[in-house]
């Protein structure tokens, strides 16, 4: 083994960040490369973060968990796609789904045959034809690959789960798989005087924990990165105004929907969140435009059911770390950025951060090729995702409100700006290879917040009237069929997890 290969890695902070880094070090990296991680019980964790995308499995399979399993252990439910009320318009609402919508023919996406058939006087939404919608909305599930032959592609899902149980449960299986944990407070972060590297952090209690990297998972306070190594921060609060944000759980209610809720109120959103035993909800907003005291009362008077703890408020700067790897330390998490939790990114990133971390394993020589690709890497998909977010606050007929009127109205980046143009123009989306999120994804947010291409690609005029009609209602058929094979989310959970 070559002497220059790193040792010891150092995770400071054990919320969601800090446990999905230590697991998956453990689990890929060689027991010669010793993981230690240090949390305070004096701090809590953040405590929110509790929907997911369908990367997550990805996470999940990358460790070998078991999906029962998992579910089980963190009062999981189905996640198949985020319902958006009041965004483009008080009482509109639609859902972004994880699946595609209808089927694509010769390439095309489906969209422009839809839009064709709407110029031809169809009355059908664009969701008549996703399979997804569909069953979110009779409250089925089961794990689908595939529709037959059909070359219609099944579920795609994703979890809500309790926060607070995630992290344990990684933390169980961190520690088994090698990980230390050391319950202390990291009082002083001291700097090699002349490379300005971290070497060494100390606890409250004298003692000192070396290492050659050093992850920072201390969420908001940024403890290595920020306080130590002073890496600034990219302030996005002028694209994403919401700065706030109260969570409060309540009553679980049946049935147990396999989706998201996100409701547009006047300045902001509010989360629900269905999980086995409760109801995650909160409030996201901006002070700029609301009071705390007016925001917990707009969430209390939203809420389906009684409240069981009292709120919890969070403030938040939306943006982005400057460098997120800098020196021998790397933010993950929190410390690194965050977009707010409008699609459920957070988590993504933390899991695609680590997993291009040990992509990009540096030596003890800190190779700055390895942290100027990480930096570029994550910079790109941090403004992917960004644009994403933006798009729902922009992309909006509403003007009832100061806050809406500001976001309808706001400068937003160039990229975005593209985007949507084409999009308006030819029904076309201009998909970057390192974009999280799929053309579907991008077609159903932007159709969903009222924005209908002006015209579709001639190649959906390929099929006559007739064949435009079969290819419609066969769609509709394979989705009725295949729902109604399906047992109800509440019977998979109990068959698969033991739901009481
Ligand atoms: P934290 O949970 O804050 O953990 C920080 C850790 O650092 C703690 O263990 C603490 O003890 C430790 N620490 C701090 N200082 C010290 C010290 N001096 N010494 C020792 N230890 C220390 N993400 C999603 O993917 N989906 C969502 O639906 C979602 N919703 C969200 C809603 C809101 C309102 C917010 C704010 C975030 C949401 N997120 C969501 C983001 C998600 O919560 C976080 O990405 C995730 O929880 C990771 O947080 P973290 O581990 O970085 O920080």
């Amino acid at each position: 083994m070559s002497n220059t290969q790193i040792q010891k890695i150092v995770i400071v902070g054990g919320g969601t960040a800090g446990w999905i880094s230590a697991a998956a070090l453990a689990k890929l990296l060689p027991p010669s490369i010793s993981v230690t991680l240090i949390e305070s019980d004096s701090i809590a964790t953040v405590g929110v973060g509790e929907a997911t995308i369908p990367q997550i499995r990805r996470l999940n399979g990358m460790l070998g968990l078991n999906e029962n399993t998992f579910l089980k252990a963190t009062k999981g439910t189905i996640k198949l796609g985020i319902e958006f009320s009041n965004w483009g318009k008080i009482g509109e609402s639609y859902l972004h789904t994880f699946g595609d919508v209808g089927l694509n023919l010769s390439n095309l996406q489906f969209h422009h045959y839809w839009k064709r058939a709407q110029e031809e006087g169809k009355q059908s939404s664009l969701w008549d034809y996703s399979l997804h919608h569909k069953v979110a909305y009779s409250n089925k599930f089961d794990r689908l690959e595939r529709i037959g032959k059909t070359g219609m592609t099944g579920l795609s899902y994703a979890f809500h789960f309790d926060a607070g149980l995630y992290a344990r449960f990684l933390r169980n299986f961190a520690e088994t798989s090698g990980v230390t944990r050391i319950e202390g407070f990291v009082k002083q972060t001291v700097l090699n005087p002349h490379t300005g590297f971290i070497d060494h952090v100390k606890l409250e209690n004298g003692t000192q924990i070396e290492g050659d990297l050093f992850i920072d998972c201390s969420g908001f306070r940024g403890l290595l990165i920020d306080k130590a190594l002073g890496v600034s921060y990219q302030d996005w609060t002028h694209w994403l105004p919401c700065n706030r944000a109260i969570a409060v759980p309540s009553q679980s209610t049946r049935p147990l929907v396999p989706y998201t809720k996100s409701i547009a109120h006047t300045a902001g959103w509010q989360w629900c969140i269905p999980l086995q035993h409760r109801t995650g909800n909160g409030h996201v907003y901006s002070d700029q435009f609301m009071q705390d005291e007016t925001a917990l009362e707009v969430l209390l008077s939203n809420l389906d059911s009684t409240p069981i703890a009292e709120p919890n408020h969070i403030r938040f700067t939306t943006g982005r770390r400057e460098k997120f790897w800098h020196k021998n330390c790397i933010s993950i998490g929190l410390s690194s950025g965050f977009l707010e939790p409008l699609e459920s990114t957070s988590i993504h990133l933390i899991q695609s951060n680590i997993s291009r971390l040990i992509e990009l394993l540096p030596t003890k020589k800190m190779e700055p090729a390895n942290s100027n690709e990480y930096n570029r890497q994550v910079s790109k998909e941090y403004e992917l995702i960004r644009d994403f977010i933006i798009l729902h606050y922009h992309c909006t007929q509403r003007e009832d409100s100061d806050f809406w009127r500001y976001c309808k109205n706001m400068d937003i980046p160039d990229s975005l700006k593209q985007k949507l143009e084409l999009f308006s123009a030819t029904g076309r989306i201009h998909k970057e290879p390192e974009d999280l999120f799929r053309e579907a994804s991008w077609v159903q947010v932007m159709i969903g917040q009222g924005l209908i291409p002006q015209s579709y690609h001639a190649m959906a005029d390929r099929l006559s009237t007739d064949q435009l009609e079969k290819f419609l209602a066969d769609i509709d058929a394979i989705i009725a069929q295949a729902e109604a094979q399906l047992p109800s989310h509440e019977d998979f959970l109990t068959r698969n997890c033991q739901l009481d």
